[in-house]
């Protein structure tokens, strides 16, 4: 190459690594600059380098819209030279500025075309895409997975809009919340239950083992492993049965008669038992599977119940406000949780608790501008903590103090 082409041509590579992110560009800055200082004649496509084979599948066994495309990967019997399954390890990790040149938001699976495709993609980071991909690429070998079937298509739709949105309800730490639509475990978790009924109902009735009948779809693929989760982690939050009856029974025939499905279940749960549960521990610390309220209920569960009377000023799903008994202001007001869910005290709030303390929180302050309730310009919102704090009613509660110019004094 001549000298001058060469450094034009590295200029250019130059440009395009540090801009490729900006751009939209998907190949990895290591390999580029690896690439940057040969020449821009070798290859700019790093995946030559793990595997020789037409795609690789960046995936782990424990990925569970990962193992949709396994499960397609294992019924069509397609070989290694075709698709590799590759851990994204080898890329150095989910986090890796290699696998997220990938794979933008770092998720398993991830798949990279090693050879001319007609639409000129070489990444694919949605397992959705990725299967629907898969069964085009390989649409004369094996089962269809009927593609075009509206039952099959609905159910997969269904669980990637809201099942895989908030399924992390499953298994997550608080810290990564919220949930889809969901600030809070306990109302993702009741929405994910009630998306199985939902799904249950788009199974179809009669003979066959698979979701639409006697033929494998893409389906089964998609909700499948979601319900190896869901069978395990569920039951950690309380609901048994896990499944509904009619998933319930499909779930277990499935893998009975099915040896790829027996196979995918197995190497999800081994990683679940053996690494999540048996190692890391991960439920231990999980609000509502490893952590629960166990404390003993107050007079306010009494007061929520209806079962001895308050003057109650403000409620709603969440919260209930009502006048103290023993008022130490000319307006006073408490606010509590309706759902106490741990917070006996302040000092239990954790993030798990974020949604319910925010809406605390404006409750007390609309009650403390409420002239109605003898509020003038300004209140006091006090929280006591522990028997430090003064606090006698062990289920959190604000204080809305106000109705006059209150003195100086906190301590
Ligand atoms: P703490 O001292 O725990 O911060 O506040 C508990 C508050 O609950 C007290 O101000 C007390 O007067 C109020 N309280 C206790 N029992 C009842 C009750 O049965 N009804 C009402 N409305 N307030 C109560």
């Amino acid at each position: 190459m001549p000298v001058s082409v060469k450094i034009a041509s590295e200029l250019l590579l130059f440009l395009f690594i540090s801009f490729g992110f900006a751009t939209g560009f998907t190949l990895p800055s290591t390999t580029l600059k690896r690439q940057f200082a040969t020449t821009m004649s070798t290859t700019l496509d790093m995946s030559e380098s793990i595997s020789k084979s037409e795609h690789i599948l960046f995936d782990m066994p424990v990925s569970n819209n990962g193992a949709r495309c396994r499960i397609i990967l294992f019924k069509k019997r397609i070989s290694n030279e075709q698709v590799e399954i590759v851990s994204p390890m080898t890329l150095g990790g989910l986090k890796s500025s290699e696998y997220l040149a990938l794979s933008p938001n770092g998720l398993m699976p991830c798949l990279s075309i090693q050879k001319e495709h007609e639409s000129g993609m070489k990444h694919i980071s949605e397992s959705d895409t990725i299967a629907r991909y898969l069964l085009s690429e390989f649409s004369d070998t094996g089962p269809s997975f009927l593609p075009d079937n509206p039952r099959s298509n609905q159910i997969a739709r269904w669980h990637d809009v809201y099942l895989t949105t908030i399924q992390g309800c499953l298994y997550k730490p608080s810290s990564r919340f919220p949930l889809g639509d969901y600030a809070d475990r306990k109302s993702a978790l009741n929405a994910f239950k009630k998306n199985l009924e939902t799904i249950e109902g788009f199974m179809a009735d009669g003979d066959g083992i698979y979701l639409c009948g006697s033929e494998v779809s893409l389906a089964d693929a998609t909700l499948f492993p979601t319900l190896v989760f869901a069978n395990y982690m569920l039951p950690k939050f309380g609901y048994t049965p896990a499944l509904p009856m009619k998933l319930s029974k499909y779930f277990n025939d499935v893998r009975a008669q099915d040896a790829v499905f027996a196979k995918v279940h197995d190497e999800i749960m081994d990683v679940l038992v053996n690494s999540w549960e048996e190692t890391n521990h991960r439920w231990d610390s999980i609000w509502l599977a490893g952590l629960k309220d166990t404390d003993p209920a107050t007079i306010f569960d009494k007061i929520i119940a209806g079962e001895i009377p308050a003057s109650v000023v403000k409620e709603d799903d969440h919260i209930l406000a009502f006048k103290d008994i023993n008022p130490m202001a000319p307006a006073h007001i408490l606010v509590i949780p309706k759902d106490r869910n741990g917070l006996t005290r302040i000092n239990r709030a954790t993030p798990e608790h974020t949604n319910i303390l925010g809406r605390l929180l404006v409750a007390a302050g609309e009650i403390a501008k409420d002239e109605t309730l003898g509020f003038g310009d300004g209140a006091r919102i006090v929280i006591n903590d522990g028997p430090d704090g003064g606090q006698e009613v062990m289920h959190l509660h604000l204080h809305v103090l106000g109705g006059k110019k209150l003195n100086g004094q906190l301590g």
